[in-house]
């Protein structure tokens, strides 16, 4: 079982010969992926001759996987929480609505130990105020985003809502009433995806405490503050299609994705510091070569990206982060290319650039052993987001020269 690089769909895959990539059987043919890389030549002309390799910018190949991204945005809330299964919100013409009812003896669902504090108290958290915390959101600033969401609802829930509530935001609370989670794409809620998730409670349902309000983090601030406004809605006991119309329509259509940055522009492009490899066909001594250029990345590559990533050896080619191909004759597409390499990732913002690596595939192909180190060393570069000759540290740039390259440059 494997991953086709270039549709994403998991099943049995075969190995490209020239870019090493791996693909169903509908894109296995070369023509029908992105194949071979940016290519790297190799001066076999013998020692003390300087030649500058000639790279191609052009033909640098990112193969994007859309299988991964996801296209449906619908929203998900609305559909009852566990603790108002059984209790729909009231109506406001309800007539067991009436002023001084005490909710207590009231709410079916109710746990005789969660007596209300006073019966004045009628919202799902019996207490007042209803404080909200804010969990995630990165280096964005959700704060005014809630804040406003919350105000939104201040002017109008004695308009629309089932009820009144005096929600007070306190961000970093420990001990929080409503919990506002931002999640990185979109939110998982019972039954799909979409911008957000939020129980529909209402006067006489107990809410869980902490109430979760997922959001997608993914979205213009635009569309987050409709989105939140929306399930606090359904927090409020508004069902969808009722008014304030058309914030709790089911289905936002206009949703606005946030451009997000891009792989290559991140210190780490990868989602994780822990990498794993996978050789493929290495000699002893080239292996020994492979490990000196991934010491030199865990080191920190002369600054060019963030020390202390890890890089383990698996027997598990799928499941590898990264794969180095070792091959006598040349594999890479035309004679001159000593490596090649290609990138593989999703972009959720379908902006055409991956946005984070999940896949580094490799190929050396007949060079030395002593310069094994270096080609893999300029591909590691290239997955660490490198792509244009500023970006490489100094000792893996083009201008090496044969010397230079088969030197301990790693030291
Ligand atoms: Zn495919
Ligand atoms: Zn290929
Ligand atoms: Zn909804």
């Amino acid at each position: 079982m494997g991953q086709c690089d270039a549709c994403g769909e998991v099943g049995r895959t075969h190995e490209c010969d020239t870019c090493g990539g791996e693909h169903c059987l509908v894109h296995h043919p070369r023509d029908r992926h992105d194949c071979a890389g940016l290519a790297v030549e190799d001066e076999d002309d013998g020692p003390g001759v300087v030649v500058l390799a000639v790279i191609t910018l052009a033909v640098l190949v990112i193969g994007v996987v859309t299988g991964l991204t996801v296209a449906e945005v619908t929203d998900l809330g609305g559909e009852p929480s566990a603790p108002a299964a059984d209790t729909d919100p009231m109506r406001a013409d309800d007539p067991g609505d009436d002023v001084g009812r005490d909710p207590g003896t009231v709410g079916r669902d109710e746990p005789e130990t969660r007596q209300p504090a006073t019966a004045a108290v009628r919202n799902p958290w019996r207490e007042s105020p209803v404080v909200v915390a804010i969990e995630g959101g990165g280096e964005r600033s959700v704060r005014p985003l809630v804040a406003e969401t919350i105000a939104f609802w201040e002017r109008n829930d004695g308009r629309y809502a089932q009820y009144e509530a005096d929600f007070e935001l306190r961000p970093n609370a420990t001990d929080p009433d409503v919990v506002v989670s931002f999640v990185d794409g979109e939110v998982e809620c019972d039954g799909g995806h979409g911008l957000g998730c939020a129980p529909l409670l209402g006067p006489r349902t107990l809410a869980e405490r902490p109430t979760d309000v997922r959001i997608a983090g993914d979205f213009t601030n635009e569309s987050t503050l409709r989105t939140m406004k929306h399930e606090f809605g359904h927090v409020l006991g508004i069902r969808h299609g009722e008014p304030p119309r058309p914030l709790m329509r089911a289905v936002e259509a206009n949703a606005q994705r946030r451009p997000l940055p891009d792989a290559s522009a991140r210190p780490n492009p990868w989602r994780t510091t822990d990498l794993t490899v996978y050789l493929d066909n290495a000699t002893a001594a080239e292996r020994q070569q492979i490990d000196n250029a991934f010491g030199f990345f865990t080191d920190g590559a002369d600054g060019t990206v963030p020390a202390g990533i890890g890089f383990e050896y698996t027997d598990n080619r799928s499941a590898a982060d990264i794969v180095v191909r070792i091959r006598n004759a040349s594999a890479c597409d035309g004679r001159q290319q000593a490596s090649c390499g290609v990138v593989n990732g999703p972009d959720p913002d379908r902006d055409g650039a991956i946005e984070y690596y999940t896949r580094l595939r490799v190929t050396v192909s007949g060079v030395g052993t002593d310069a094994v180190a270096w080609h893999a060393g300029r591909w590691l570069a290239y997955g660490f987001g490198a792509d244009e000759t500023a970006d490489f540290p100094t000792v893996l740039r083009s201008n090496r020269t044969y010397r230079e390259r088969r030197d301990d440059w790693w030291s």
